[in-house]
């Protein structure tokens, strides 16, 4: 696409398909993936859409940004995890954890009462080994037609990029982290 001038035609032709559930991955090394997942439950908020959100790295109890936003709309966001794998102290806990958390978000999405359902940080238990990835390719591949999945995080395996229907890599072009700046309350959590 030309960038250089304004488009003098339409840049996209008439799609042909039809209307259906997608299959949409954020992964990448850059900062985004789960904010880019939260703006799309916003949208489908918006369109008064069903929207569930499960945090596969997050405790029950988190209190971030998102969780206050997202309790004000009436839009359900469930932390599944123990925090991060460098903070668990139990290896074995997480992965039960992840387990349990998966058959919880598995039977959402089957149910297909959700127009979106988000598995933020879900490629971590799947690289971690905590989950077996065939379970969720073949939850994703069954579920009803009509329903959303966004999956987030780094490294996501290349059979569930194969399966998606949209990916988007976020490049690391540059992070503050590496400047040494912290997280900071409305950024990062
Ligand atoms: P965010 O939740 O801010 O959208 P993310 O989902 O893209 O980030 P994750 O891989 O889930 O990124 O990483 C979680 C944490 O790591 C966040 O605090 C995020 O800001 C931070 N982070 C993201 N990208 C980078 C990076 N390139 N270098 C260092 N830290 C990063
Ligand atoms: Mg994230």
């Amino acid at each position: 696409m030309d960038i250089e001038q304004p488009p003098t035609e339409k840049r996209y032709d008439r799609p042909e398909g039809d209307r259906r559930g997608l299959v949409l991955v954020h992964t990448g090394d850059g900062k985004g993936k789960s904010t880019a997942a939260f703006g799309l439950a916003l949208r489908a908020h918006g369109r008064g859409k069903a929207v569930k959100i499960y945090q596969f790295m997050k405790v029950p109890s988190a209190r971030f940004g998102e969780h206050r936003m997202f309790e004000q709309l009436g839009v359900p966001i469930e932390g599944l995890g123990d925090g991060f794998s460098w903070k668990s102290k139990d290896l074995e806990h997480s992965a039960q954890l992840a387990r349990d958390g998966w058959a919880r978000a598995e039977a959402t999405i089957r149910a297909g009462e959700h127009f979106l359902v988000v598995l933020d940080e879900i490629t971590y238990p799947l690289r971690y080994g905590w989950l077996p990835l065939e379970p969720v390719l073949a939850c994703l591949r069954e579920r009803p037609p009509h329903v959303n999945v966004v999956l987030t995080g780094r490294g996501a395996p290349q059979e569930l990029i194969d399966l998606a229907d949209t990916v988007t890599e976020m490049t690391l072009v540059k992070h503050h982290f590496n400047a040494g700046v912290p997280a900071q309350r409305g950024i990062e959590d």
